[in-house]
């Protein structure tokens, strides 16, 4: 789990003056952005400058893939679901992050990231769709500047960040703190839920894989026993997605219970992040997801010899007499086809 540090009080007050945020009350009730020509507020402007620093170290950092295929997918599917410009020419973008935990958040600005551990346990376009529209909602309805003006000490909360063991705990700030980690009160999320699901079922998808994609990862949380930093909170709030889901669904008529799913495309799209998720998953010590990864990637490609290597390490790292053995034979199949290869990844220990 992070660890939350906070700044000694006088920096902290500092840190408050520099930035120049009010301190009096100011109204959570504010129109969404998709109401034509709503313009930012102040406070909101503050926090968007203070999200772009951080997207800047995000981008800055190791842990972002970049695959302009992959990028241009996702953004094309943001269009879909959300066609409209930002406030300031802003247009929303979603990047994916190499970490192998389960996790996704919307900076206020309309750049959301995904983590490649949670593309790994999604089967089609609809269910990221999904995902999806729930983070653009947390945009458009300005969930991040109601949460800080709902926040009573604001010096604290702006002064307040995550040091974890990941990449991502050590370069966010408050602002990615709030969508990545803490996430969103009860009405706030729910409201995302719903708005997400309206946009999903306008733009075509089947929105019955919504609660299939979030049963999914509450199976995964249970394996894990969410010992990373995990968007959904906690099981409860898994649980209250798979219900508001299953909720929305029921309301449908029956003509509108299916619609796109995209499967070919999303695994096309997907393939190379999630080849390097495997590595991802091996060096995280997930020797379990790191086997199923590597046999869900072979499974679409006849000849990857990187990949058969990451799954004969799945095996040998669980340093049991059965799996070295069976990764011993991975090894040799791998050299018979094989016989100049040489690991080039992390993961072996090699390197
Ligand atoms: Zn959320």
């Amino acid at each position: 789990m992070p660890r939350r540090v906070t700044l000694p009080r006088l920096a902290c007050t500092g840190l408050a003056l520099v930035l120049g945020f009010a301190t009096g009350c100011q109204s959570t009730d504010i129109a969404p952005l998709t109401t034509a020509g709503t313009a930012l507020e102040q406070d909101e402007q503050r926090l968007w400058l203070r999200a772009d620093e951080e997207q800047a170290a995000i981008e800055r950092s190791g842990l972002r893939v970049h695959d302009p295929q992959l990028d241009a997918y996702l953004d094309a599917i943001l269009d879909r679901l959300h066609p409209d410009p930002l406030p300031d020419g802003h247009r929303f973008h979603a990047r994916v992050l190499l970490d192998p935990t389960l996790n996704a958040f919307a900076l206020p600005t309309g750049v959301i990231y995904i983590h490649s551990g949670l593309l790994a346990h999604m089967e089609n376009e609809a269910q990221l769709a999904t995902v999806l529209g729930h983070e653009l909602t947390h945009t458009t309805h300005r969930h991040a500047v109601k949460s800080f003006r709902s926040v009573k000490n604001k010096t604290a909360f702006l002064a307040t960040f995550v040091v974890g063991t990941s990449g991502l705990g050590s370069l966010i700030g408050a602002v990615g703190t709030l969508a990545a980690v803490s996430g969103y009160s009860q009405d706030l999320e729910r409201e995302a839920d719903r708005v997400g699901f309206d946009r999903l079922v306008a733009a075509g998808y089947d929105p019955r894989e919504s609660p299939k994609v979030f049963r999914e990862l509450q199976t995964e949380a249970r394996r894990t026993k969410l010992k990373e930093p995990f968007f959904f909170g906690s099981h409860p709030r898994l649980q209250e997605r798979i219900d508001n889901f299953t909720a929305f669904l029921a309301t449908l008529p029956p003509e509108k219970r299916a619609g796109r799913l995209e499967t070919e495309a999303f695994a096309a799209a997907t393939h190379d992040v999630l080849g390097r998720n495997v590595e991802a998953s091996l060096l995280a010590g997930d020797c379990d997801a790191a086997r199923d990864e590597a046999l869900r990637y072979l499974a679409r490609t006849a000849d990857a010899p990187e990949i058969e290597f990451l799954l004969a390490e799945s095996y040998r790292k669980r340093n049991e007499p059965a799996a070295n053995q069976t990764a011993r034979d991975r090894y040799r199949q791998l050299l018979a086809r094989h016989p100049d290869f040489a690991p080039r990844t992390a993961a072996s220990g090699w390197s």
